[in-house]
């Protein structure tokens, strides 16, 4: 049998006020892909990664998480095709009438998933652009917190585990340092041990815009190539084409707000397609 995927994203809309940011997005992630998500500044990826962990409400379209809903509004592209219809039409009051059904049963479902998104979350890791550790815990604390506290994991346990993550990352060092006696990289290593410590089925990276120290790009994109070696499941919004090049199995192009082309990093890279992704590309050279 196979594995339903993991995240699939259907006809994903999101406007802020007049701005459309998401203009109908479809992707799929499957159990052990490493996608990166590569696109110009301002097209939507850190917005479709903050809907896919529901930090962002989407407007319309689907968003299913093993085959759950964590997003269903199909009321939006109802309400466009009535703008469309005569108001006074047999057609406009039934579709009408469908609409106020809809609502009735997608609110309903909308309830229950925000009732439910504290378990959801457990199981999507999300490591922001900035790293928001709490300053007044230790990095120990800050990593088992999430475990000890939503996964009911015994402290003694969730600190081992919390070490061995540590080691991996070549922190163990750290573990009882305050955050602000890190590095920027250090601390962002640090968010990634307490992501993974919830042990979640996918990882969502969403990699710093402004360009920083190059060494700490270098040190976060280690420990990501790592843990993709690992085989866990991750979506991976990068500004480094030589990661997407080499660590990715899919590159996903996204230009204002719409996934213009998708495939192996080789047909990306080396044959692209669309006139944007090309324009994209010549201009990293
Ligand atoms: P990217 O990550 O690809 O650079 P973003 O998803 O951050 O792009 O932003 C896409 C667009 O959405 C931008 O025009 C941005 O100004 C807008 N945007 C993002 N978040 C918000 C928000 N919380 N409120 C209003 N506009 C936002
Ligand atoms: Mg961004």
């Amino acid at each position: 049998m196979i594995d339903k995927p993991i995240i699939q994203v259907n006809q994903l809309y999101k406007h802020f006020g007049k701005n459309d940011v998401l203009n109908g997005v479809n992707f799929t992630v499957n159990k052990g892909d490493v996608i990166s998500i590569i696109g110009p500044s301002g097209c939507g990826k850190s917005t479709l990664l903050r809907c896919i962990n529901r930090l962002e409400k989407p407007s319309g379209g689907e968003i299913l998480f093993n085959g759950e809903p964590l997003f269903k509004n199909s009321r939006f592209f109802m309400k466009k095709q009535l703008a469309k219809l005569d108001k006074g039409s047999e057609e406009y009051k039934s579709l009408k009438k469908e609409i106020a059904l809809k609502k009735k049963e997608e609110v309903k479902l909308e309830n229950k998933i925000l009732k439910e998104l504290n378990k959801h979350r457990k199981r999507i890791g999300m490591v922001f652009q900035n790293f928001n550790l709490f300053p007044h815990r230790t990095v120990i604390e800050n990593i088992t917190m999430g475990p000890i506290s939503l996964n009911k994991i015994p402290k003694e346990q969730a600190e081992e585990q919390a070490m061995q993550l540590l080691e991996k990352v070549g922190l163990k060092e750290k573990a009882y340092c305050y955050p602000n006696t890190l590095s920027g990289g250090q601390k962002q290593r640090i968010a990634i041990v307490r992501a993974l410590a919830m042990n979640p089925e996918i990882m969502l990276f969403d990699e710093h815009t402004s360009a920083r120290d190059p060494e700490m790009v270098g040190e976060v994109l280690n420990v990501i190539a790592d843990l993709a070696k690992s085989g866990i499941t991750m979506l991976v919004v990068t500004h480094e084409m030589g990661f997407a090049k080499n660590v990715s199995n899919k590159t996903v192009f996204m230009a204002d707000g719409l996934i213009c082309e998708e495939g192996s990093p080789s047909e990306i890279f080396n044959n692209p397609k669309h006139e944007r992704l090309k324009e994209f590309l010549s201009k990293l050279m």
